[in-house]
């Protein structure tokens, strides 16, 4: 299975609602190392780097209200880092559907998403779709010194401390 890494943010609606550590919880499910965490109140301009690709679709403006905290009291994102085999995919299944309406029950945005009758997605979190996007985004949420881990064109190092101890 491939080592990778993956970038996952708590988005505002789920940090306003004190979903922070009930999140963290399911995503421990997936047994992954996680090799980055800081808390951030995202700027305009970060926000629209990391959503960069979706900026010629209707809901854009929204989407960075919505990921600077604009829509939520002002509430930060928790960004992470999680790393180990599969990180990737074991992450995006865990998170469901993007859409809390599709989103498996069982899912962190089928639980704890919701449509807002103004028509935003409040969908808890984002979580990297593919390698070539996990290596770009924690680039951009991260820099080297603040992982725990070194990451080798996206993927961190195979020899771990844990795997070290062992
Ligand atoms: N989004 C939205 N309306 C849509 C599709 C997406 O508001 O019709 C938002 C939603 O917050 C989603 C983000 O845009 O998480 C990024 O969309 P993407 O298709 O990349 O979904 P994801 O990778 O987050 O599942
Ligand atoms: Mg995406």
């Amino acid at each position: 299975m491939a080592e990778q890494a993956t970038l996952v943010l708590i988005k505002p609606d789920a940090v306003q609602k004190r979903l922070t550590g009930l999140v963290l919880a399911r995503l421990e499910d997936a047994q992954l190392q996680l090799i980055g965490a800081k808390v951030i109140r995202v700027s305009r301009a970060l926000a629209e780097e990391h959503y960069k690709a979706l900026r010629e679709k209707p809901f854009f403006q929204e989407l960075l209200q919505h990921l600077c905290g604009d829509l939520h009291g002002g509430a930060p994102v928790l960004a992470l880092v999680y790393a180990g085999p599969e990180a990737i995919l074991k992450v995006r299944k865990l998170a469901g559907a993007t859409n809390p309406d599709h989103a498996d029950p069982t899912t962190i945005r089928g639980a704890f998403g919701r449509n807002t009758l103004e028509g935003v997605m409040e969908n808890v979190l984002h979580a990297s779709s593919d390698d070539r996007e996990a290596a770009r985004e924690i680039a951009l949420w991260f820099r080297p010194e603040e992982l725990i881990e070194p990451l080798r064109s996206g993927r961190p190092a195979v020899s771990t401390a844990q795997n070290k101890e062992a």
